[in-house]
């Protein structure tokens, strides 16, 4: 049970190995946009060597585009193929295992696993298969543990053969393995079976297993014939232990008269003696052997002779036990590594016990990876028993992996870089190269999980470790540390250029859009800090630490790249950070007022609306513009507070100059993108309006370019909300972001606001001027209105003016002014200068 248990596992890990294969190929067809080259890939060396992997892409017509083993050996139709239909048919993603066909494969009985690759707008664009011969699938690690007539083998869910290892067949009368021994429920099943159902007539034991995670079962079937032999040798065994057993029986309770205290330790060692014995017995699958001291003149220990051990012990050294018995320790071990088990066999003489674990040395004559071993001595005789326990140590190891590995992405964690880490300085030390260690941190992930949910967000990372996988070398190392951020470890760092390239395709492949189960494309950016060993901090701890602080540095440079650890950042964190922590408090306290600018008709100089614009009132620094404080707000996430603030005391003011009688214009809000991709900005401008009985055609909202860049569904639904309220919406700082106008028409968005950027160039010649009109023009067309902001003369006026540009905003009207001086700008209405008509005139 325990073996096919093993080689269950050991199914399970190679069948991943190629589904990752065809997770990989999948994702690069699908960003390249089908150029893929398997011969160049396999040419870089990214697939074994061996012909017992192949790779081909088949196109959606069924016909073999790319291979990694010459198009020639390549079906040159399978559109016929049912897996290959079923893919075209079904979209789902899934694995297929299909068994071998002789039709299909001239030379070999390959497996095929095959994937459906999609194009970008998720239509069959054809399959990747990976073919796998059967000694792959039915390589087997603990193959020591079988003999001779024992076979091994999988199948997939209805039974049907896919691979046997050996030359002997399970006769099934062509109805697979189900109809001899079912699976229920994934138990493990067993049966004997007489030799009829085997090609060589022999009778086997036969151990089915369902492998975790895919629809095939490993089988092992163990030859009766064999496990009796096995028997009957340890039964030979125990009569000789028996005969020394006894004989130390009686020494021991002689010696036990005499030295009282030590009896408890002698009768422990007989019964070990025993023991032994049973094991051998009862597990014949363990190797049993009685070793007897030779001594020099001296009674120094010179060798050791043996006497005796079973069938399974000659196999595990790999010999018979006919040709085993009577060898001599120095016949069997030689080179360094014999002396070390010839002292260890020495030292148990002198203890008496020893019972371990240990890992077979490449020189041992031992068979196995792993091998509990107990030697007992009884005289001048040592008995031992070998156990391979190779399989229970990959199975430790594959818990040890879990603990290591990350659930959602199967990147290798935290905890893994912990303990990776040391060992990969110490290399790095050896060698005399440098090593890196790249913080990438992804930059609109908040945003992500907070506007599409958690499910949206699993999505991503899972696709994000996914790409970063993918570029980084091979032999270099990535891990997530939780969140969004994850670690690459680069180790043999010749150049800082070789960190570069990895960065820059970290960069690069972060930065493109992310297509989610929503069937939306989503922007976010990686946001990378580096720090190399040695010159950034000797240990893991700094080193990450100053990784964590570039990165910092890294994303205040703007979403998207990447900066090298420089001991300055450190401090500049730290005045970061004090800063952050004073934004926060001064949210807590609010310390913040609002100024209003004023925006005018640009034939009258009427008063259409005024903007709000915030500014802190600090206790030491006084009166703070916005742009000291506002990106940061919107980095740290404060924003959604702060703008909540400026919300709420815009429409206060509002009623409060309502009461006051005042003839009222439009109060024009700015709502930031992460306030806006928040998702519920219009429940909370209706909240605040309802609470100061402020009417909608009293509220503006003046949104940027890149709140539109967010998730497609919720940009939608935040517009139309927004509209539903009766709310006008104003798109600031038109021309500096990435939007078409059509994109924007298509919106509902109805008027613009030009950057003052392109206003200030109004004058400067006909390149400035032009923008202007192509944009009014196109505009007017659209059916949307324009509006200039930063105006700041009498000239650009006249520009726009001639221009036929709406409305215009800017120190040439006004200046933002504390809200007290608004009274009076409303009751003059018309606010052009005075002397414009002078100037006009003159
Ligand atoms: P904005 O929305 O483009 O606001 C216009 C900015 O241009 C204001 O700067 C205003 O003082 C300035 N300005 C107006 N006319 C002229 C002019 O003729 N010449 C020049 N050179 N500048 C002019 P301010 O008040 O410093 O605001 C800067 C930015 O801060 C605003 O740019 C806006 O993006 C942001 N902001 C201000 N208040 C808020 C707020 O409550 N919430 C959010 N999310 N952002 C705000
Ligand atoms: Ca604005
Ligand atoms: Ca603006």
């Amino acid at each position: 049970m325990s073996l096919a248990h093993a080689y269950s596992d050991e199914l399970f890990r190679t069948i991943r190995q190629i589904d990752q294969i065809t997770l990989n190929l999948k994702y690069y067809w699908q960003k390249t946009g089908g150029k893929l080259e398997l011969e160049d890939q396999r040419n870089f060396g990214l697939y074994p060597a061996s012909s017992m992997l192949q790779v081909v892409i088949v196109d959606r017509n069924g016909m073999p585009l790319t291979s990694t083993h010459g198009m020639a050996n390549e079906d040159p139709a399978l559109s016929g193929k049912d897996f290959f239909r079923r893919h075209k048919n079904d979209p789902s993603p899934q694995l297929l295992i299909n068994p071998p066909s002789p039709e299909l494969d001239i030379d070999r009985m390959r497996v095929r696993f095959s994937r459906r690759l999609d194009t970008a707008d998720g239509e069959f664009d054809g399959i990747v298969i990976v073919s796998a011969t059967p000694d792959y699938l039915a390589s087997f690690h603990d193959e020591s543990l079988l003999n001779g007539g024992d076979l091994h083998g999988v199948t997939d869910a209805n039974g049907t053969v896919l691979a046997f290892k050996g030359d002997v067949k399970i006769n099934s009368n062509g109805r697979g393995l189900n109809h001899i021994l079912p699976m229920v429920e994934n138990e493990p099943q067993v049966l004997s079976l007489a030799g009829m159902h085997f090609s060589d007539q022999r009778s086997r034991m036969v151990v089915r297993q369902a492998v975790p995670q895919y629809p095939v079962t490993a089988v092992i079937a163990l030859s009766d014939e064999e496990m009796f032999q096995s028997y009957h040798q340890a039964r030979d065994s125990y009569r000789n232990i028996a005969v020394i057993g006894s004989i130390c029986l009686i020494a021991f309770t002689l010696t036990g008269m005499i030295f009282s205290l030590r009896l408890a330790w002698r009768n422990q060692q007989a019964d070990e003696v025993r023991r032994a014995y049973r094991m051998a017995t009862d597990e014949a699958r363990e190797g049993f052997y009685m070793v007897r001291a030779i001594y020099d003149r001296d009674r120094k220990i010179v060798d050791f002779l043996l006497e005796d051990c079973n069938e399974r012990g000659a196999s595990i050294a790999g010999l018979t036990r006919a040709g085993m018995i009577g060898m001599r320790f120095w016949q069997l071990f030689s080179g360094e590594h014999a002396k070390e088990t010839f002292e260890f066999f020495v030292e148990v003489m002198r203890t008496g016990f020893y019972e371990g674990e240990y890992l077979v040395s490449p020189n041992s004559p031992v068979h196995g990876t792993w091998m509990h071993r107990k030697l007992v001595r009884s005289g001048d005789t040592l008995a031992i028993t070998l156990r391979d326990v190779s399989d229970t140590k990959a199975h430790e190891q594959a818990l040890a992996k879990l603990a290591n590995t990350d659930v959602l992405t199967n990147l290798p964690n935290r905890h893994w870089l912990t303990e990776f880490l040391p060992g990969a300085l110490e290399r790095a030390k050896h060698s005399g190269k440098k090593a890196a260690l790249l913080f990438v941190d992804l930059d609109d992930f908040k945003n992500i999980n907070d506007t599409l949910g958690h499910a949206s967000g699993d999505e991503l990372l899972q696709a994000a470790a996914l790409r970063l996988r993918s570029v980084i070398r091979p032999g270099d190392n990535v891990a997530r540390l939780g969140g969004d951020e994850f670690t690459v470890i680069i180790e043999q760092v010749e150049s800082n250029d070789d960190v570069c390239r990895v960065a820059e395709r970290i960069v690069k492949t972060l930065s493109e859009p992310f297509h989610l189960a929503d069937g939306n494309g989503h922007i976010v950016h990686g946001s990378i800090g580096i720090s190399l060993y040695p010159e950034d901090g000797d240990d893991a701890r700094t080193l990450l630490k100053h990784a964590d602080i570039a990165m910092y540095a890294a994303k205040a440079n703007g979403k998207g790249h990447y900066q090298f650890f420089q001991p300055q950042l450190s401090e500049s964190l730290v005045v970061r950070l004090n800063r952050e922590h004073a934004l926060r408090g001064a949210i807590e306290r609010d310390e913040f007022v609002l100024f209003y600018q004023p925006r005018v008709d640009t034939f009258s100089g009427e008063l259409r609306s005024m903007e709000a614009l915030v500014r802190w009132m600090h206790p030491e620094r006084g009166l703070v513009p916005p742009l000291d404080f506002i990106p940061m707000a919107e980095d740290t996430g404060l924003i959604v507070k702060l703008g909540e603030l400026v919300i709420r005391k815009a429409c206060a003011q509002l009623a409060q100059w309502k009461a006051a009688g005042l003839a009222l214009v439009p109060v024009s809000i700015n709502v930031s993108p992460r306030q806006f991709n928040q998702g519920n900005i219009s429940a909370l401008f209706a909240s605040s309006m309802a609470e100061h009985g402020i009417d909608a055609t009293l509220v503006e909202i003046e949104i940027t370019e890149s709140c539109m860049m967010g998730d497609g569904h919720v940009v939608t639904e935040q517009l139309a909300a927004i509209d539903r309220l009766g709310i006008r919406l104003l798109v600031d700082d038109f021309g500096t972001g990435y939007s078409s106008l059509s994109q924007l028409q298509q919106l509902d968005l109805d008027t613009l606001k030009i950057d003052k950027a392109f206003t200030a160039q109004v004058c400067n010649g006909k390149e400035g001027e032009a923008f202007f009109m192509a944009i009014l023009s196109m505009a007017h067309v659209l059916g949307m209105s324009v509006v200039a902001e930063g105006v700041e003369t009498e000239e650009q006026l006249q520009v726009l003016q001639a221009l036929s540009c709406n409305e215009v905003q800017g120190y040439y009207v006004s200046k933002p002014v504390p809200a007290a001086e608004m009274p009076a700008l409303m009751e003059k209405r018309f606010l052009f200068p005075a002397t414009r008509n002078l100037l006009k005139a003159g």
